[in-house]
């Protein structure tokens, strides 16, 4: 099964559950209002680094609108000038989250946001869900979650590979310039005999244990997920 397979497969098992990731919006305009509440004090507060689900932005802006325009007293004209002012500086919009540290919630109910990871995102959850035993069933906040690194592979930048790149890079350099050596001359043989010793030294390393890369660690995040999600499908009775 292709990488885009597996994801559909992943996408598929936690839509059928039921998992659906709340788009996700934040408030334009800050606020914080302190309320008193039968069971004490309380603080409406919002500002723009935080996320929620559409219902639960627009009911925190609609609580936090009936107060201020409370506080401005009785007078109508007060209070249609408070009004205004409310409207034109705190609005719900949409968030596009494409570079998300991690997985995202609404602040308020705690729903599943859509979301999108960047690279610090894309480690910390592969590190998660590698050493996370599923338990008897995949969850579908689980699968979804997977199938966002399945997403995310392409993209990350891994620093492993660098360093792949840099012995070798170290080998054909001193190959390229043992080439362009004169063995006429004497100076040039000296720096020969040193290039064969580095060369020997370089070769004759042990191969070092090639790291897994990203791409192999999700797929086998994604294998594990979903052959535990196939032992655990209701079999087709045979009649
Ligand atoms: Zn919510």
């Amino acid at each position: 099964m292709t990488l885009d397979g597996k994801r559909r497969e992943l996408d598929k098992i936690a839509s059928v559950a039921g998992f659906r990731p709340e788009d996700a919006y934040f408030i334009r305009g800050e606020f914080k209002i302190e309320i008193d509440t039968p069971e004490g004090k309380s603080t409406l507060y919002t500002d723009e680094g935080l996320n929620y689900c559409c219902d639960c932005a627009s009911d925190l802006v609609a609580k936090a609108r009936i107060h201020t325009v409370d506080a401005a007293g009785d007078d109508e004209k007060a209070r249609e000038a408070v009004t205004e002012d409310f409207d034109d500086n705190h609005r719900v919009v949409f968030t596009q989250l494409h570079s998300e540290d991690g997985s995202m919630q609404c602040e308020e109910c705690h729903k599943t946001l859509d979301y999108a990871l960047n690279d610090i995102g894309f480690f910390a959850e592969l590190d998660h869900y590698e050493s996370l035993e599923f338990g008897e069933k995949l969850l579908p906040g689980d699968a979804y979650a997977i199938a966002r690194l399945l997403d995310a592979v392409d993209q990350v930048q891994e620093d492993d590979q660098d360093q792949e790149d840099t012995n070798d890079d170290d080998e054909e350099d001193l190959v390229s310039e043992l080439a362009d050596l004169d063995m006429e001359d004497e100076y040039d043989r000296e720096r020969a005999e040193e290039i064969e010793q580095e060369l020997a030294v370089l070769r004759a390393a042990e191969p070092k244990v090639r790291n897994p890369t990203a791409e192999e660690r999700v797929i086998a995040v994604a294998e594990r997920a979903l052959k535990l999600t196939r032992e655990h499908s209701p079999a087709v009775p045979s009649l």
